[in-house]
């Protein structure tokens, strides 16, 4: 029996186990990837940071004015090279938290894990299945990129925010849809390349969330020095791929062709799946949310 069992190793997941294993607490920590770390190491922040590093130094040559060498870096820039720091890093981050969680004695294992019980999680893996005990149970299991099925994803020209980590090269041209901060960051990114950018979003802003001032610099920056094709207030009605590239038609009726389309808009919870997230296992909320958590929970569960 587990003091504590977490579900993921993500940010949350790994410093709650590691935390209630300092504290004393008998930890199990079950991990559904081959890899440690979830989306913050994996494919959100940290190798998008490291791209964004990796663009600003080769993008810095043509801001101190040494035109020339940007083209000849350019040229020769494969994905590859691209890749290569982003990866180095995120091995760093492999070992930094298997030694975090070692060191917390931490018990580790890696399958997909789902509820039998309120205390009782289920972890299957190739090898089979394996219950475990917990008097607690954490659920970080984050989340993914919304991928509806109108858009016709292949992971190589058309990607979500976690395949786009996997192109086979870097493209001429990219359509970037979903103006959010995932949006925003590769539009610039792969702007910083010398790739053309089309950033398209059905509102009439970027990042509605933030200080208009700041919006505003981004925006112009985005326009002005990285000559972003922005398209706001734009829905996208249709993306079709159409000898060796992909064409997106709006609804005011402009198309867009383009070698690839990065879809960035929205993200789905992982415990939103009736697997491992039952009626019985409701987080404690008042009033109205718990409401909206039971009938979600009905929902999912078939009733
Ligand atoms: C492109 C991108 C850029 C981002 N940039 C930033 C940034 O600059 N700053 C910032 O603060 N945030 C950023 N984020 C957000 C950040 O990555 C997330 O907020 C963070 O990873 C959430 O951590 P988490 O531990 O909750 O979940 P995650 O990191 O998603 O980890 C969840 C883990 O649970 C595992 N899991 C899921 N279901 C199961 C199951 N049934 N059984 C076992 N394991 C399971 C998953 O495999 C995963 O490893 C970015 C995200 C993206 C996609």
């Amino acid at each position: 029996m587990y003091d504590l069992i977490v579900i993921g190793s993500g940010p949350a997941g790994e410093k709650g186990a590691a935390q209630a294993a300092y504290f004393g607490k008998r930890v199990a920590l079950i991990e559904r990837e081959a890899v440690l770390g979830g989306a913050c190491v994996n494919t959100g922040t940290i190798p998008s940071k490291t791209l964004r590093e990796s663009a600003l130094h080769l993008s810095g040559f043509r801001q101190r004015g040494f035109t020339e060498a940007i083209d000849l870096t350019m040229k020769s820039v494969t994905i590859d090279d691209f890749m290569y720091r982003k990866q180095h890093v995120v091995e760093k981050e492999w070992t930094r938290i298997d030694e975090n969680l070692r060191r917390h004695n931490v018990d580790r294992l890696q399958g997909s894990a789902r509820f039998d019980s309120p205390t009782r999680v289920v972890v299957t893996n190739s090898l089979g299945q394996q219950t475990l005990e917990g008097q607690i149970v954490l659920i970080a299991t984050g989340s993914s990129p919304y991928r509806p099925s109108t858009v016709p994803f292949d992971d190589e020209c058309v990607c979500d925010s976690d395949t786009i980590l996997t192109i086979g090269k870097i493209p001429a041209s990219l359509a970037v849809v979903g103006a959010g901060v995932i949006g925003c960051e590769y539009a610039s990114i792969f702007a910083a390349l010398g790739v053309e950018v089309h950033l398209v979003d059905a509102r009439s802003t970027l990042l509605p969330h933030m200080d208009r001032e700041i919006v505003r610099v981004l925006l112009g920056e985005l326009q002005n020095r990285l000559d972003v094709t922005l398209h706001l207030a734009c829905e996208v009605q249709t993306i079709e791929k159409v000898d060796g590239k992909v064409s997106l038609t709006l609804r005011n009726g402009t198309c867009i062709m383009v070698d690839n389309v990065l879809y960035a808009a929205g993200r789905n919870s992982n415990a939103q799946s009736r697997r491992h997230w039952r009626q019985d296992r409701q987080p404690r909320r008042g009033g109205r949310e718990r409401e909206l958590s039971n009938q979600r929970a009905k929902h999912l569960c078939g009733r």
